[in-house]
């Protein structure tokens, strides 16, 4: 290894770390760590052959699901800490840690660019999301939760646990919540917050948040950003105009949930909630005024509906943040335009190719979706031979998902005779950078697998 090369090896890089780490407690009387057991490598093997029962979600061939590997940094972080195990429910609980959440959330607001916010990591998107329900709640007890009917499903189970009464608000034909349909709710007077989803789960549609809060002019109602997939595409330097939009509006939003877990390349149970008042610390607290929440003491445990959180969490999005800073034209930024010119391009060759037929709006994020032309042209045919080309795919390696989704997404003329419904599509969420290098791989394993399914027709 020339003196230039960086290492590639992770493993290395830790142990090196580790050794740092106990630097710092060298101290202490040695204590005698117990010996492994003699099974325990047998044991591990035995865990590791379980593990071959999964897709292989790491390589870019694995182009289905919402699912990205952990930027190495974030994994060898995340064991480092594992050897102080910290919980930061409490500074008692993990000091240096707590402090590194701090960092982390603030750098996350930073992003969105809020000067100040109340915030802090959560399980997941969903906790995440509870907390910014629970706290409109509190402002506007039994006024009712509004989301499209392409929000996450938790949003209805959330509301129900805190016992808001919740309304789903029809999409367009983009997927993206219908203005219309939201402002006769509002109409009513009965709403008391609006979730709006910045890159929907099943699709990655954006609900247009800039011409959301011009209906604040003549409704009074609170904003939360659903942003658990897609917020950090605010990053990205090409979104289509009218997406651009929608994210420059952030700042006005009330409250924000990002994933980590999801885009920022952590491992899972790493979710994030930010509050853009922090006065709204008050809610959760039950033995301090609210000025605690804008001391240098900050006490997350305080601010959190959780108890106890992985300390070990805030230690890994630290320290991929210290690497791959959130700028835009970095190179974490970098990494999401790729995927979105992943997806771009995989839309261009569905769209050009006959057996398929794409939604009436193209990618709005990295989510693909298509379904496939039928002789019967009824969603049933399409559904199967989306099923089949699915099986098919995955011998060839190339791994997609299917999603059953609303049939007015696409071309009224897809389907004739058929206005409502729903029809099962190939979907593919291309949120690996790699991706991108990948394409022309992907795209030949998709053929194959199609002509594989359509030489003999059902
Ligand atoms: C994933 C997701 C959630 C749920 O987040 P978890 O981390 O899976 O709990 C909520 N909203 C949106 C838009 C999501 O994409």
């Amino acid at each position: 290894m020339s003196q230039t090369t960086h290492p590639t090896d992770i493993f290395a890089l830790l142990r090196e770390a580790q050794h740092q780490l106990d630097q710092g407690f060298a101290t202490l009387p040695a204590a005698s760590t117990p010996a492994l057991d003699p099974d325990a490598e047998a044991i591990l093997n035995e865990a590791a052959e379980r593990l071959h029962d999964n897709y292989p979600y790491a390589h870019p061939l694995y182009a289905g699901q919402m699912l990205k590997p952990p930027h190495p940094i974030a994994r060898a972080a995340y064991a480092l800490a594992m050897s102080v195990n910290p919980n930061n429910h409490a500074l008692d609980g993990g000091r240096a840690s707590s402090a590194m959440e701090v960092e982390a959330v603030a750098a996350l607001a930073t992003m969105f660019g809020w000067p100040q916010h109340l915030g802090h990591l959560t399980s997941g998107g969903t906790f995440a999301n509870l907390e910014a329900l629970w706290v409109a709640g509190q402002l506007a007890p039994s006024k009712k939760i509004v989301a499209s009917d392409q929000a996450h499903y938790t949003h209805s189970r959330i509301s129900s646990v805190l016992g808001l009464p919740f309304v789903a608000v029809s999409s367009d034909n983009n997927g993206c919540m219908d203005l219309h349909a939201l402002e006769q709710l509002l109409r009513s007077g009965e709403v008391g917050t609006v979730v709006v989803t910045l890159g929907t789960t099943a699709i990655g549609s954006v609900d247009p948040l800039d011409r959301i809060f011009a209906l604040r002019d003549q409704y009074s109602f609170r904003i939360h950003v659903d942003a658990a997939y897609g917020g950090y595409f605010t990053l990205a330097g090409n979104l289509a105009p009218a997406t651009r939009a929608a994210y420059d509006a952030i700042p006005q939003a009330d409250s924000i949930v990002v994933d980590p877990h999801k885009h920022g390349l952590q491992p899972y149970g790493c979710g994030a909630i930010l509050f853009r008042d922090p006065t709204v610390g008050r809610f959760y607290k039950h033995d301090s005024p609210y000025t605690y929440f804008s001391s240098k003491d900050l006490h997350l445990g305080e601010i959190s509906l959780e108890c106890s959180r992985a300390g070990a969490s805030a230690v890994a999005l630290w320290t991929t943040q210290r690497l791959l800073p959130y700028t835009s034209g970095g190179k974490f930024a970098r990494g999401l335009e790729d995927g979105r010119n992943a997806a771009l391009e995989l839309n261009r060759r569905i769209v050009a190719d006959a057996r398929f037929i794409v939604p009436i709006s193209g990618p709005q994020l990295d989510i693909v979706f298509w379904t496939v032309r039928s002789s019967q042209q009824t969603p049933e045919a399409s559904s199967a031979l989306a099923s089949r080309i699915f099986d098919e795919a995955a011998h060839f390696d190339l791994h997609l998902a299917l999603a059953s989704l609303p049939i007015h997404l696409f071309p009224t003329e897809t389907f004739p005779g058929h206005s409502s419904g729903y029809v099962t599509c190939l979907r593919s969420v291309l949120m690996k950078p790699e991706h991108l290098a990948w394409i022309d791989a992907i795209w030949q394993r998709l053929d194959q697998a199609t002509a594989h399914v359509l030489v003999e027709p059902i």
